[in-house]
């Protein structure tokens, strides 16, 4: 690797920002040279982006939004599907290899349909096919599955953290449960595989339905996945002391069947086990008590242009100045540059990443976005 002397804008975000809000200089020596993997400087090779095409969402779990009063992202600043094709353009030449579309709820973005063709139809540097991913609450899909599918999405995961109606009017704040469960039947019955339902594990909510969860995913060809709570509820109100832990969940599905660990976990997010032999499956996110940080792939672009090395970053890499020719932008606005200006932030973003996400040290500061406006 080479060193590539240029400045780049840093939006400093969270309890620093007070400081040093706004966009600053920032050293990029020592990034990765144009047309090399993006390697960080820990060695880990980045090939998964995470669009986050909206801040909205038709729920407002507990978990991730306040109930009223969100401070919605501006939206002049919100992407267009030209912006979003052209980061991730960029991105794939530069050795990404799957795009997972993400919110808010991705799928109340107006153009969602063209946003999936488009992104579908990019190939990597040897004419390799991206692999195309939604994290959805399921509510349109009845609707919109056909024409996602046959504009090239691939594969689906669902949030769904209960099963009871009553509970999951009071943990999303609206009472849409039947539609959720229609969505899910709309993505068993499309034949997108593996399909993947997400619960969030919360004591004294859920955690008395884990079992449960899993019966219906497994009715549904489904793998059920739980997460461990992590600090990015917009309320900051995140006790880890309270947290559902991966050997609680794992204790309490054992009761029902005998899990076996699945081997060859890589860079995925969830440990995964095999229930009475398999071939069915149930996963494990353990964020906060088993971090996989060491094995992370992941970048992030938000709604509004920035790109996140890591789900707790409190730095963003601003592209709206690049591809919006405001101050700040490259002198000469041809196309060419600009994919270089791309390019050469993607670099700096992975440049900068941390080894890790420090939810376990005492100095660990949660990022000033809310869940929703980040991108799961
Ligand atoms: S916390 Fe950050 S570094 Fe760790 S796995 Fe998540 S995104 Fe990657």
């Amino acid at each position: 690797m080479s060193a590539v002397p240029v400045s780049i804008g840093v939006r400093m975000t969270g309890r620093s920002a007070v400081a040093v809000a706004g966009v600053a200089a920032h050293d990029t020596s020592g990034v990765a040279e144009p047309g090399s993997p993006l390697v960080d400087t820990h060695g880990r090779v980045h090939r998964d982006l995470r669009i986050s095409l909206t801040d909205r969402c038709s729920l407002r779990c507990t978990y991730c939004m306040p109930e009223q009063g969100n401070e919605w992202l501006a939206r002049s600043s919100i992407l267009s599907l030209d912006e979003i094709e052209r980061v991730a353009r960029v991105a794939a030449a530069a050795g990404v290899t799957t795009f997972r579309l993400t919110g808010g709820e991705p799928l109340l973005r107006t153009d969602i349909v063209d946003v999936v063709r488009r992104l579908s139809e990019i190939r990597g540097p040897e004419g390799t096919p991206v692999e195309l991913a939604m994290t959805t609450n399921g509510i349109r899909l009845p609707e919109l599955l056909p024409g996602l599918v046959d504009a090239g999405l691939r594969r689906l995961n669902i949030s769904l953290d209960t099963l009871r109606r009553d509970r999951f009017h009071e943990l999303t704040r609206r009472d849409r449960l039947d539609d959720v469960i229609a969505g899910i039947a709309a993505a068993a019955a499309s034949g997108l595989r593996p399909l993947k339902l997400n619960a969030v594990a919360m004591r004294d909510v859920n955690d008395d339905e884990l079992a449960d969860l899993v019966a219906f995913a497994l009715a549904n060809g489904a793998e059920m996945r739980f997460i461990e709570q992590m600090p990015l509820d917009a309320g900051h109100t995140w006790d880890r002391s309270r947290m559902v832990t991966r050997d609680e969940i794992l204790h309490a599905l054992s009761a029902r069947w005998a899990l076996t660990p699945v081997p060859g976990r890589g860079g995925a997010p969830a440990e995964r086990w095999l229930l009475d032999g398999g071939p069915a499956t149930v996963g494990v996110i353990a964020s906060v008590t088993a971090p996989f940080c060491g094995d992370c792939d992941r970048l992030r672009l938000t709604a509004d242009g920035q790109l996140r090395n890591c789900l707790f970053s409190t730095t963003e890499y601003d592209l709206l100045p690049i591809m919006r020719a405001v101050p700040g932008a490259s002198a000469d606005p041809s196309e060419a540059t600009v994919d270089d200006d791309i390019d050469r932030m993607l670099r700096s973003c992975v440049h900068g990443k941390l080894p890790g996400h420090a939810i376990n040290d005492p100095s660990f500061l949660q990022p000033a976005r809310g869940m929703n406006a980040i991108g799961g």
